[in-house]
């Protein structure tokens, strides 16, 4: 069996079209959806994130704010600032990057953030209302994942899912997103002894480890989802993910590609969760 692969980059371009629809229309009624980005700092790669999210506003109607403050930023002075953006009507999202210095407490700054503006979902407030149910924000790559996945045509109702890796920001949002489309979920880490014995088992796979080949062919059963989150270097320095892609895309009914399938899909789930903000606001 060949994998169909799940296409990250059309599937992303339907939903931001989407977005950009519904923000223009805002727009139109004098409610343009708005997102602030704070950037502390001069990390290379932090700085390329938020250029491509304020752009990706820019391309699909919605205001941006990017503020830009060098790392010699105090606690103090950055959480006058996300109190200042926590009541400005213009923004509805508001998301501080990560990582941030050393010396600011970043679960401090999270918790600052207005829960109707946490458009990246990781506050403890947003992980407590997807934890229990409620609606809310979710954090962006997981919600993206779930997009992934549904996109595929297969109910994930009485599935297998199998979530390789728990973090707060993938792993952890993953599996609950999993067990509220009413999947039963298994989560996998570091201390899992036999990962295939798991992997092995599942009609959905979602691996968000950080290390290539994490899930190779053996490990697969035949027809399975296979969503790949992983963002790693191969020996050629090229972007690759966690699955061996070559040899899991012949067992797997569906798989998603590095780079292309999760990648595209977290800035529009931002985008999403911005214009859910917005709506929120307005209604
Ligand atoms: P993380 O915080 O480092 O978490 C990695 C997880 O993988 C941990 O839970 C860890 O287990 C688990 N793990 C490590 N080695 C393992 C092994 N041999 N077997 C099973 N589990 C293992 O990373 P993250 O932030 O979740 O990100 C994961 C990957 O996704 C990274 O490559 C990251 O770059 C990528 N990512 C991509 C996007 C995107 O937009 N495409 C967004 C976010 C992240 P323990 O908890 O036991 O340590």
């Amino acid at each position: 069996m060949t994998a169909t692969l799940i296409d990250g980059t059309a599937l992303s371009k339907t939903l931001r079209a989407d977005v950009g629809d519904r923000a223009r229309a805002m727009s139109g009624a004098g409610r343009q959806p708005g997102l602030a980005v704070i950037l502390v700092g001069d990390d290379p790669a932090s700085a390329v994130y938020v250029r491509n999210k304020v752009k990706a506003c820019a391309e699909h109607g919605l205001h941006s704010v990017l503020e830009n403050y060098p790392a010699s930023l105090t606690q103090t002075e950055l959480l006058a600032r996300v109190a200042a953006l926590n009541t400005d009507a213009c923004i509805h999202g508001l998301l501080v990057q990560m990582p941030l210095p050393p010396h600011i407490d970043a679960q401090a700054v999270i918790a600052a953030i207005d829960p109707r503006k946490d458009v990246d979902g990781f506050s403890v407030h947003s992980a407590g209302q997807l934890m229990t149910g409620l609606p809310g924000l979710r954090p962006a790559t997981p919600y993206g994942c779930m997009k992934l996945i549904e996109s595929t045509g297969m109910a994930i109702k009485g599935k297998h899912a199998v979530v390789i890796g728990r973090s707060n920001t993938v792993g952890k949002p993953m599996a609950l997103l999993l067990l509220q489309a009413n999947a039963t979920v298994t989560v996998c880490h570091s201390a899992t002894p036999d990962l295939g014995q798991h992997t092995r088992q599942a009609d959905i796979v979602v691996a968000a480890v950080g290390r290539r080949n994490t899930l190779t062919a053996d490990m697969v059963k035949p027809g399975a989802v296979v969503i790949d989150v992983g963002m790693n270097r191969n020996d050629q320095g090229k972007l690759c993910g966690d699955v061996d892609f070559d040899g899991v895309r012949e067992v797997a009914g569906w798989i998603t590609p590095v780079p292309g399938g999760v990648g595209p899909m977290t800035i529009t789930m931002l985008l999403v969760n911005t214009l859910q903000a917005a709506l929120h606001a307005a209604s």
